[in-house]
């Protein structure tokens, strides 16, 4: 096996610029959930400290925790937690925890008085995506207890929050007049939250009334465009994952590539999926266990490496995505975990 997943931390250093620049006055925080989107949560998260990141959403705790060691003295947002232990660990870890139930309120009130805390918190309101988050009748209830836990001492609430799905303007529009909606609920109960955030990548970058005080951004940060939407250029960001594989040898017909569905390329990729090899760009005719097959090139030879998905001229993991009717997230997360990275600085 042969293939690699090349990370050039250079440019997830200038997607972080970029991001920065273009989302502010609003804060950026850097999306590092699924080890940093199959990138790496070691080398991103030191990368992003060293260009100043203050912001890290790790998703579950055992991320969050990880991300801590590695940032200090970064605000660290894990936002899926299941449980009082989860809670502990959370809070040990110096978390702002994601509460989207009233249930979580509770638990995170009650580790906090247990360990003589203050839990920073940011309430979720579910804006319409029903995937987590109080729902609207539930949430003047909600933000009332939150007010009492507050005046207790037991959480300190930082923030409140939601998610969109950003497939459709309409659809975000109707969110965000819930999500204004409940922020003015929240204040009117006596709440002073700081740190309002909704949108991700493509909102963040496309509607500026949707960044509020921060944005929460993964797939941008790492150069993956969203599918049928503007180009990296016209995004201004640089692809950060380079899916990489040696020819393996030479056939008469076609050229054997060393790697098979350790790049998580289903055989469905066969035919879809253009690489950049030292013969220019060539389809892949056939994706198996442990090999794929690229038409022949003059000069081929075994050692030489192919650019199956990543920085042009191979495609982009999102044009893989869009000709496959998915998302160039779905393309990274699919890479097997045992497949090795390298990083160019
Ligand atoms: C994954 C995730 C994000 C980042 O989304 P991108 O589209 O990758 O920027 C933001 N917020 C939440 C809650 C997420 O789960």
């Amino acid at each position: 096996m042969s293939a690699e997943f090349v990370v050039d931390l250079a440019a997830l250093s200038a997607n972080i610029r970029t991001v920065r620049e273009r989302v502010a006055p609003a804060e950026a925080m850097l999306v590092v959930k699924d080890d940093a989107y199959r990138h790496g949560l070691d080398s991103v998260v030191s990368r992003a400290v060293a260009e100043g990141v203050t912001w890290f959403g790790a998703l579950d705790v055992c991320t969050g925790v990880a991300v801590r060691a590695l940032a200090p003295d970064a605000r660290v947002f894990a936002w899926m937690l299941a449980g009082r232990d989860d809670v502990a660990d959370a809070l040990g870890a110096r978390l702002d925890i994601g509460v989207g139930s009233a249930a979580l309120l509770e638990d995170v009130a009650a580790v906090a008085q247990t360990r003589a805390v203050t839990a920073d918190v940011h309430l979720k309101i579910d804006t319409g995506l029903h995937r987590n988050g109080v729902r609207p009748e539930e949430w003047p209830v909600f933000v009332d207890r939150a007010a009492q836990l507050e005046a207790l001492g037991l959480v300190r609430v930082v923030g409140i929050w939601s998610h969109i799905g950003e497939a459709s303007d309409a659809d975000d529009d109707d969110a965000r007049a819930v999500f204004d909606a409940a922020v003015a609920q929240a204040r009117a109960a006596g709440l002073a939250p700081q740190k309002l955030h909704l949108a991700a990548s493509a909102a963040a970058f496309a509607r500026p009334e949707f960044r509020y005080d921060m944005v929460r951004i993964g797939a941008f940060h790492y150069g993956i465009r969203s599918a049928d939407g503007p180009s990296e250029a016209e995004l201004g960001l640089a692809i950060v994952g380079s899916l990489q594989a040696e020819v393996e040898k030479v056939g008469r017909k076609d050229t054997i590539i060393g790697a098979g569905y350790v790049t998580g390329l289903m055989s469905t990729a066969a035919g879809v999926l253009t690489a950049a090899t030292p013969g220019g760009r060539l389809p892949v005719t056939e994706i198996a266990a442990e090999t794929l097959r690229i038409p022949h090139w003059d000069n081929a030879e075994a050692g030489q490496v192919v650019t199956l998905f990543g920085t042009a001229p191979a495609d982009s993991a999102t044009d893989l995505a869009e000709r496959l009717g998915t998302i160039g997230e779905e393309i990274v997360l699919r890479l097997a975990s045992d497949l090795p990275r390298t990083y160019r600085a």
